[in-house]
């Protein structure tokens, strides 16, 4: 499977003549439009966030506006620091916003609940706990009897491929079954939402290409929408509908991009025009070309270090 490919082993892509990422087929553009007919789940109005630190007042988020529809699959991308985490912990109810709110299907967020299912990059599930065990947890939490949790865990668990090893414990699984309990841990508590946070960073590429072909079956077959954070820019556009890009200091959103990639995906699509015009314009966003100024004082800075400290093997 193709699905990571990495800047380098794409055709080089900057001479290529490539579409506009704005421009969109009539399958694509009609697949945005019945989209936003769709209701809104996700309303983030005016969201703010700052933080007290020990060398003043860091705004990590300012002004972020945007609405997700139902069954959408939004992705946020962006460079370190711009406020990716601190945003997906607001909208899970983690972290208070300093400004502006937070609306679930029209109502105000305040803290943690069921309506929201989270997967993080690192492993959460309970390691004492089987893989059904650990999918049943939060179902007799929300009040059900063990029989029904125990049938419905297994529903979960079938539908992520995992029937096998309902029995097993999390040490006895590879990374990328660990991440398929998680998510059908948390969508087993039918949560409006799925908030992933890198959820697939730590997995080796091979895995995690399968793990992102695996992630847009899933949702394609149920009625969940998607917010997804992630560093990678194959993997947003793989598998988002649209890309919120935030830039740093302070975090604010960029662009909000129409993935002009039609759907369903797969990853053939990563070597289409339409794919590489997207990478273009996410690169100009996420890695814009250093000015001229900025690479003259990196030079002269490079030329101070070597004078002072006389160690070239240090620098080169
Ligand atoms: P990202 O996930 O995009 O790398 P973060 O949300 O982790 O960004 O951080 C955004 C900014 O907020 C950074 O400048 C970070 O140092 C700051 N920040 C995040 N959490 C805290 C905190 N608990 N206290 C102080 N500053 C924080």
């Amino acid at each position: 499977m193709h699905a990571h490919l990495t800047v380098k082993q794409a055709p080089a892509m900057h001479n290529l003549d490539l579409p506009s990422y704005l421009e969109q087929s009539d399958q694509v553009g009609e697949r945005f439009g019945r989209l936003k007919q769709r209701p809104v789940v996700l309303e983030v109005e005016q969201l703010g966030k700052e933080f007290e630190g020990a060398h003043g007042t860091v705004t990590a988020l300012r002004d972020i506006n945007f609405r997700t529809h139902r069954r959408e699959f939004v992705c946020v991308i962006g460079p370190s620091g711009c406020g990716k985490s601190t945003l997906i912990r607001i909208l899970a109810g983690l972290e208070t916003p300093s400004s502006g709110r937070v609306l679930l299907d029209g109502k105000v967020v305040h803290g943690p609940g069921p309506d929201r299912g989270m997967v993080f990059q690192g492993y959460t599930l309970f390691p004492w706990l089987t893989v059904k065990k650990n999918v049943m947890f939060g179902l007799l939490r929300t009040g059900r009897g063990k029989m029904v949790a125990e049938q419905e865990a297994m529903q979960w668990i079938d539908l992520v491929g995992l029937g096998k090893f309902a029995s097993s414990y999390p040490h006895q699984l590879s990374g990328g079954m660990k991440q398929r309990v998680a998510i059908a841990r948390a969508l087993a508590n039918q949560p409006r939402i799925l908030l992933m946070d890198e959820p697939f960073g730590a997995l080796d590429a091979q895995t995690r290409a399968r793990m992102q072909a695996y992630l847009l079956e899933i949702w394609q077959n149920i009625d969940i929408t998607i917010l997804f954070i992630t560093h990678d820019l194959d993997e947003a556009i793989y598998l988002a509908d649209r890309i919120l890009v935030l830039k740093a200091h302070p975090g604010e959103v960029n662009e909000l991009i129409e993935v002009p990639v039609p759907q369903p995906r797969s990853p053939a699509q990563f070597l289409s025009p339409e794919f590489l015009a997207t990478k273009k314009r996410l690169e100009e966003l996420i890695h814009p070309p250093q000015a001229e100024e900025d690479i003259n004082a990196d030079h002269l800075n490079m030329v101070r270090m070597v004078s002072v400290d006389d160690d070239v093997e240090s620098v080169f």
